[in-house]
């Protein structure tokens, strides 16, 4: 397994999913020497809404990946559906982009070969030590050691790095189907208990996935509560098998320990309903790559707080709003009757509008839902 392969590496990077390979990508743009493991073969598929925001688009972009290079489709704002009610509104500035997951990951394993990442695909990872890992049965020394294998880590465990500030989870069931997509928007559809959202990947396929607290519910099981929807899905046939995954919302205390960091889902997450989860990583690799060449994990840690900040009070409203179906009626009619509202809570979402800003929308939205 490493015949051909360098004995040691300044960066070793455990995981080769997104944050993986954009944490790897990152640290070459820093001139760092990267290995990449990964227990499974390209293109690895997952669980996943497929959407990526405007602010992750720009993420993506800083570091070299262009989205539309992989045929990812355009979509231009969110639209929020609840019974007979729909409310959109669309992005301040630039578009979001659905791409099925094989692709993005195709195209990321690309750029980060091109980049000069040393690759190594079918190899697990199967303990840490002070100055390397063990790899494929081997020892491999690393200066840095980066654990991006995903929610359920073992390098978080290895590393002690295991303690929350806050954990909790949902349960995501994702389905493709095989039908033009019949608007430019991602669409969130609401009921008691669980949502499905819907994003366009290309001119011919849509991804549903149904997200909720309750870890039995499929897709064939909730589709009857959204009869219009389950009609149209019905008619267009399904295009991949149903796949499933934990939506975890969970905060570290840290994310670094020693010469080991977590990146990814690894080092926390935001509940999938943000479609913030592919941002936010992009967002560490270039944070985590900065903090190395200054050779201060800190400053990693500093970063990561920060940039988890805006996704998290966005997760926690919209977990608000699937708590409380009252409220949520209340809401999406204060956004129907002005749609200032929304469009502001989505410019917040992508990162256009400052907290203060928040708190303006914030007492506004409140005022319209006591006069309705
Ligand atoms: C249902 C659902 C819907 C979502 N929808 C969206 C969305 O619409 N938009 C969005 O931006 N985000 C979404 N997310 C979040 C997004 O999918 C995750 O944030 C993202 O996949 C995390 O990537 P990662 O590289 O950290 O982890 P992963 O993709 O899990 O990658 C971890 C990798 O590590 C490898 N690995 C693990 N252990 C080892 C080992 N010991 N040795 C070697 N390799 C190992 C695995 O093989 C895997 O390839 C969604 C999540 C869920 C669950």
């Amino acid at each position: 397994m490493m015949s051909g392969l360098a004995q040691s590496t300044d960066v070793f990077v455990i995981g080769g999913g997104p944050a993986g390979l954009a944490a790897a990508i990152a640290a070459r743009h820093r001139g760092f020497d990267v290995t990449v493991a990964d227990r499974s073969q390209p293109p690895i598929d997952k669980a996943c809404g497929e959407g990526i925001m405007p602010d992750g688009v720009a993420a993506a972009r800083a570091l070299g990946i262009s989205l539309d290079e992989a045929g990812a489709r355009p979509f231009r704002g969110i639209r929020f559906c609840d019974r007979d009610l729909a409310v959109e509104a669309a992005f301040p500035q630039g578009v979001g982009f659905g791409i099925r997951r094989t692709a993005l990951h195709e195209l990321m394993a690309e750029r980060a070969a091109q980049a000069g990442v040393r690759m190594m695909w079918g190899a697990s990872v199967t303990g840490l030590e002070r100055d390397g890992v063990r790899v494929a049965g081997e020892f491999l020394r690393a200066r840095w050691i980066v654990g991006a294998d995903g929610g359920n880590s073992v390098v978080r465990r290895w590393a002690g790095l295991d303690a929350c500030a806050r954990d909790s989870r949902r349960y995501g069931f994702r389905r493709h189907y095989r039908i033009a997509p019949w608007s430019d928007f991602m669409e969130i559809h609401w009921s008691d208990g669980c949502q499905l959202y819907l994003t366009p990947v290309s001119d011919a396929e849509v991804c549903v996935v149904l997200i909720s607290s309750d870890r039995r519910q499929r897709l064939d099981h909730v589709l009857p509560r959204f009869p219009l929807l389950a009609q149209r899905l019905a008619a267009a046939g399904a295009a991949s098998s149903e796949r499933g995954g934990v939506s975890a919302s969970r905060r570290l205390a840290r994310v670094w320990r020693g010469n080991v960091a977590l990146v990814g889902d690894a080092s926390g997450s935001v509940d999938a309903i943000t479609g913030e989860g592919l941002c936010l990583l992009f967002q560490h690799a270039v944070a985590l790559a900065d903090a190395l060449a200054a050779d201060d994990l800190e400053s990693y840690q500093a970063a990561h707080r920060r940039l988890g900040r805006r996704p998290e009070l966005m997760a926690d409203l919209m977990l608000l709003l699937d708590r409380h179906g009252r409220l949520r009626s209340r809401v999406l009619h204060a956004f129907a009757a002005r749609p200032s509202l929304l469009s502001r809570m989505l410019a917040l979402h992508v990162g256009e509008l400052s907290f203060f800003d928040t708190a303006a929308n914030g007492l506004a939205l409140g005022w319209r839902m006591l006069t309705l």
